[in-house]
């Protein structure tokens, strides 16, 4: 008997294990020469305009971004038809990440590279206050769409559904082989699909077949719209975006009532691929000791994974060397698991910069009217701390009950009022002490006229105000 409990207990253990192993590869292309090359150049003007300019802020940039969200027929909440809180928790993880703020930055060891930004004689920008290899903030947000390409406000923000048996496309999950995937999408699903890439970054999640090894990819900015200039990887006006695998999208810990694969718990897949969308290489280059064209970041020797530990294989490249200080594996560019990366470089972020200003359809992204909301940012423009977040109300626009939900990283006095229009409190929801979790309250306002509302929820430490639409 207790033989067959162990036998039982040893299975449980094997199927854990083969659910728990996801990996988190990305399939995105590798840049070809000629790309980097023009991008360099770019990237040289940028950096003497810039270093020129006294400040030395970079442009603000706030990107639109629309999911579509591909299933086979699922109900909303049953992956891979994910809930907009899944999605919505996405963004927040963005705007942090890549405001420098991302969630485990504040475990960047206090002597981190260093040593590395001495060897390289690496200017000051390129530095923090420690001599440490700065945690940048590439001041680029991301948004949830309110409007469609006509203007019409979407029942979810940032969110288009698509029944893939309502298009005649097959099933993403059938296709074991990555470039197959990525040809099919390329081919078929985003021409059929993609929003005007001028306005939207367009972001497909679906699931994927098991030995499929990649949980995202994405398209590189593009040099040029000439024909023949354009090269692998490219994105072009039927493709240009990314691609997640649907259990990768979000943070379990921002909003635990999500589908995840455990390591991909964080979001950091789409912050990686976003990465290569505005303009970044895999830290180690996708060889051995290659560079990345960043002069902040070390060589490695190849991609790491799991929860390594700093300094992580010192001497590992010898040209530059990176002893005493090894690999930068809590990069977003690396492989290591979701909670392991916290961080983009100073040189990474002048690379997104340049892309955003120099290729033909980043430098048309702009908000252009189609979104308010920035996620994980208050008021001020700061970072909300991570636990705050996810404030949002479904339906949206609504008659007459909508579900306002959030989350709290700990017990505090929490205050949720409702105001009109011009500005008038009209309900207090909440007005009392909440423990840490995920909280939802309705709010009815079958008493009210049409019309736009505002919901403020603050706290001792914070306040954030959303924007919700009645139409009766
Ligand atoms: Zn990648």
């Amino acid at each position: 008997m207790l033989n067959i409990l162990r036998y039982i207990l040893l299975i449980l253990v094997f199927t854990y294990s083969a659910y728990s192993q996801e990996n988190n590869f990305c399939g995105t292309e590798i840049p070809s020469q000629q790309w980097e090359n023009i991008f360099s150049s770019l990237i040289n003007d940028f950096k003497k305009t810039h270093e020129q300019n006294s400040s030395q802020q970079f442009t603000e940039y706030t990107i639109p971004v629309i999911f579509h969200v591909i299933h086979s027929g699922q109900s909303v909440g049953t992956f891979p038809n994910i809930l907009q809180a899944q999605i919505s928790s996405q963004v927040t993880v963005l705007n942090q990440d890549y405001a420098g703020t991302g969630f485990n930055c504040n475990t960047y060891p206090v002597n981190a590279f260093i040593q590395w930004a001495i060897n390289q004689n690496l200017p000051a920008v390129n530095r923090d206050s420690l001599g440490r290899v700065k945690i940048a903030n590439i001041n680029i947000k991301f948004c949830l769409a309110e409007k469609d390409t006509s203007g019409n406000t979407l029942p979810e923000p940032g969110i288009e559904r698509i029944n893939l048996n309502s298009r005649g496309w097959v099933n993403p999950n059938t296709f074991a082989v990555p470039a197959d995937l990525r040809s099919y999408f390329d081919g078929t699903i985003k021409p059929q699909s993609i929003w005007d890439v001028r306005k939207y970054l367009n972001i497909w999640i679906s699931d994927k077949n098991a030995s499929m090894p990649f949980t995202g990819f994405s398209t590189l900015p593009p040099l040029s719209t000439l024909p023949g200039i354009s090269g692998a990887g490219e994105g072009t006006d039927s493709t240009d975006g990314i691609w997640s695998y649907s259990s990768a999208v979000g943070s379990a810990f921002i909003f635990p009532g999500g589908v995840y694969a455990s390591p991909n718990v964080r979001g950091r897949t789409i912050t990686h691929e976003a990465g290569h969308y505005l303009g970044l290489r895999h830290i180690w280059a996708d060889g051995s000791c290659l560079t990345d064209y960043c002069a902040d970041t070390p060589p490695a020797f190849t991609s790491n994974t799991g929860f390594p530990v700093y300094p992580l294989n010192p001497g590992s490249c010898s040209s530059p060397a990176n002893s005493p200080n090894g690999e930068m594996f809590m990069n977003y560019m690396d492989y290591s698991a979701d909670p392991a990366k916290y961080m983009f470089t100073y040189d990474q972020a002048v690379r997104m910069q340049t892309a955003m200003l120099n290729s033909p359809y980043r430098n048309q992204l702009g908000t252009h009217g189609l979104c308010v909301a920035v996620l994980g940012i208050n008021s001020e423009g700061n970072s909300i701390p991570e636990g705050y977040l996810l404030m949002q109300n479904y339906p949206n626009p609504f008659n007459p009950v909508t579900e306002i939900s959030f989350s709290m990283p700990g017990t505090e006095n929490i205050n949720l009022r409702i105001y009109n229009s011009l500005g008038r409190e009209i309900a207090v929801l909440l007005n009392s002490t909440i423990e840490a979790g995920y909280h939802t309250v309705n709010w009815n306002a079958a008493k009210e006229p049409s019309g736009v509302y505002y919901y403020v929820l603050s706290t001792d430490k914070i306040s954030i105000s959303r924007k919700m639409v009645l139409i009766k």
